[in-house]
């Protein structure tokens, strides 16, 4: 396995030769992005949190954030496929036994399987940690029923880290976490993902029937779930969202300076778009929006690395004010661009519809700062 340095050097040459070719085509004919996936796994960058003992690189929040902040700027939806493959191996390496390790991560780190997150539930909506589908005992067999509503990678996927109820729970804080294989009886993708932006995502419903659970596949003691969603998926989730938004904004950012610049007025003797006033106080604008996410990004992975006691405050924000830059950002790029960047040229357009998913994946911007506000008030969360 190449060392970390290495391979955020690879990750920075694939999103430029393999990811930013491909990202027009994965947006409009909605496709997995398969090609950039296989790329990427080959060479070894879905090994990036795999504990080396399994074949990966070991490496940690810091390099997931640079590689997902790359990887956005030039094909978002692969960065969200591969954000979810992060927050499945991270859960997978911190919870699963030995023997569910080393059937899973060896394969992951090579690129040979993908995993993803099944938390979402249509009864349950954008409040990810509470599943209303519960664990049955059936004989001697555990089995489950649900309606997950949001799957990135649904039905591409080989992995599902799936979250359910645990037997007789007396409430939805009481879950467990299983991984499902596809192709596992019982478990199907509904219809095709058809999302304003992230396009490629295959982000569809799955419906799971009477599927069979082994205690095997279970990650943690059963009841456990909701405990390793707060302890190790937000944090790899609140943090690589962040990463993908911070992305998209740089990419729309450097777009759009470079428009202004070559935007010119035969009226006005050729002078640049750029050169007037008001376009460089929004530029200026942009910049510092941006600015101020990616440093508070930059603390957050800090602080988590730290073991902080303040960290989990801001694993709650970084998203919500990272989702907010970018949407501001690519928001004004669009509108400097005028009609060049609303006649779909330059790939702004596509960075605006992508920048939406961010504030509405759970838990969403307003759940976060209902969260927040009780924090900061001393109150309960849940
Ligand atoms: C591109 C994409 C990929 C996704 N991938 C996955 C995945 O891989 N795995 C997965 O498990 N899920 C995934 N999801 C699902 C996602 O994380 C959310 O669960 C889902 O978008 C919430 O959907 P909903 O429409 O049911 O929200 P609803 O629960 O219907 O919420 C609607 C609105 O109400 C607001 N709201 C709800 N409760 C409160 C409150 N207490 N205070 C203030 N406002 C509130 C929310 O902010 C939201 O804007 C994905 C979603 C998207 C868009």
């Amino acid at each position: 396995m190449a060392d970390v340095h290495s391979l955020l050097a690879t990750n920075e040459k694939l999103s430029q030769e393999v990811l930013r070719p491909g990202a027009d085509h994965v947006d409009q004919s909605r496709r997995f992005p398969r090609e950039s996936m296989t790329a990427l796994g080959k060479a070894g960058l879905l090994g990036l949190l795999v504990p080396a003992l399994y074949g990966g690189a070991g490496a940690g929040l810091a390099e997931m954030s640079r590689s997902l902040e790359a990887q956005s700027q030039a094909c978002a939806s692969t960065a969200m496929v591969t954000l979810m493959h992060f927050c499945a191996t991270a859960v997978i390496s911190a919870k699963a036994g030995d023997a569910l390790k080393q059937r899973l991560l060896p394969a992951f780190a090579s690129g040979e399987q993908i995993g993803t997150l099944a938390f979402s539930e249509a009864g349950s909506g954008g409040h990810f940690y509470a599943p209303v589908s519960e664990i049955r005992i059936n004989g001697a067999q555990k089995q489950l029923s649900a309606n997950k509503s949001f799957v990135t990678s649904a039905g591409e996927a080989d992995s599902y880290v799936v979250s359910a109820r645990k037997p007789g729970a007396a409430g939805p804080t009481e879950s467990s976490l299983y991984v499902i294989p596809r192709g596992a009886r019982g478990l199907a993708t509904q219809g095709r993902f058809d999302g304003l932006g992230l396009a490629g995502n295959a982000s569809a419903p799955m419906v799971l029937t009477d599927v069979a659970l082994d205690d095997d596949a279970r990650l943690g003691l059963e009841g456990s779930g909701f405990q390793s969603m707060l302890e190790v998926v937000l944090p790899h989730f609140q943090i690589g969202v962040a990463s993908v938004s911070i992305g998209i904004a740089t990419e729309a950012f450097q777009t759009i300076a470079a428009r202004v610049g070559a935007r010119r007025y035969e009226h006005a003797a050729g002078a640049a778009l750029a050169s007037i006033p008001r376009v460089q106080f929004l530029v200026a604008e942009m910049a510092l929006e941006l600015n101020a996410a990616r440093a508070y990004l930059a603390e957050t992975i800090r602080k988590v690395l730290a073991a902080d006691p303040a960290a989990m405050l801001d694993v709650l924000g970084v998203k919500v004010k990272a989702a907010d830059a970018c949407l501001n950002v690519v928001s004004r790029a669009m509108n400097l661009g005028g009609g060049w960047a609303f006649g779909r040229r330059g790939g702004l357009e596509r960075n605006f519809r992508d920048a939406q998913a961010a504030a509405v994946m759970a838990p969403s911007s307003d759940v976060l700062k209902d969260f927040i506000g009780k924090a900061c008030l001393g109150l309960p969360l849940f």
